[in-house]
């Protein structure tokens, strides 16, 4: 499996890296995806991605709760070290409305610059929405009228089938699914069980969203071993299937 979407090179992983690593690949997680945050958190995860030789695979971005009164410093940083290196995809990028609204239309212009940007070098996008739905349907509808939309992923899926099927109209979009869905009556359950397996991605999100049964303590990669189970089980499928497809998910969608 690929662990999509994890910020193992954040301080919550400073004491035992090796040992998530080494648990991670009893788990059968043998790559990682690291989406980037800000300027403050990129030498950490350059710098274990570099460590983690071949199993990490990083990606520049600037993250919607990044974008505060330094916004155009933040993303002058990302377009200087967007043609350093070959990125994996751009991300995590999108819009963030729970914690204030103050800096939404900075957010909005931050995340149509970042999926141009993706769309013209031909990479994926890892997007990050919460509390901002409304938003989110303006800034894709008027890339769509550009043409300018690029490939990606709805990272921490939580949405109804409804959602589901409307984000996927917008082209090739893939839905990371994550700890969440191991929750009590947790909405993207029903979702997952109308989901096509070919549109799933697994994804931790660690050190956050821990699935059940390790909820309320830090997160890591080896638990998407309980996250593949729970969408095998409420998909009806047998789980090396759902891991067998999804990891192909995320290997054709990241080209790695
Ligand atoms: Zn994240």
């Amino acid at each position: 499996m690929i662990d999509t979407h994890t910020h193992i090179y954040e301080p919550e992983f400073r004491d035992d890296l090796d040992e998530t690593v080494s648990r991670a690949a009893r788990a059968g997680v043998d790559r990682f995806i690291f989406p980037a945050i800000d300027s403050e958190s990129y030498d950490r995860m350059v710098r274990t991605a570099d460590a983690l030789e071949g199993k990490a695979f990083v990606c520049i971005g600037l993250h919607p709760t990044s974008v505060g009164p330094q916004w155009r410093k933040e993303l002058d940083f990302v377009l200087e070290k967007f043609r350093i290196r070959r990125w994996t995809a751009i991300g995590e990028i999108g819009l963030d409305g729970h914690w204030s609204k103050e800096y939404m239309a900075e957010q909005k212009a931050v995340f149509e610059e970042q999926m141009i940007l993706a769309h013209d070098a031909s990479l994926p996008v890892i997007i990050h929405v919460r509390d901002a739905t409304d938003e989110l349907h303006e800034v894709l509808d008027k890339l769509l009228f550009a043409g300018k939309m690029p490939r990606g992923v709805f990272h921490a899926f939580s949405g109804s089938t409804e959602t589901y099927l409307r984000l996927k109209a917008y082209g090739d979009f893939k839905f990371g699914i994550g700890g969440v869905v191991t929750y009590r009556n947790a909405q993207v359950a029903a979702t997952v069980a109308s989901m096509s397996p070919e549109d799933i991605l697994l994804e931790t999100d660690s050190p956050y969203l821990t699935p059940v049964p390790f909820r309320g303590r830090r997160n890591e990669p080896a638990y998407l071993s309980y996250i593949s189970e729970k969408i095998a089980a409420l998909k009806g499928m047998d789980v090396g299937e759902i891991r067998k497809v999804t990891t192909s998910n995320a290997e054709k969608l990241f080209g790695i």
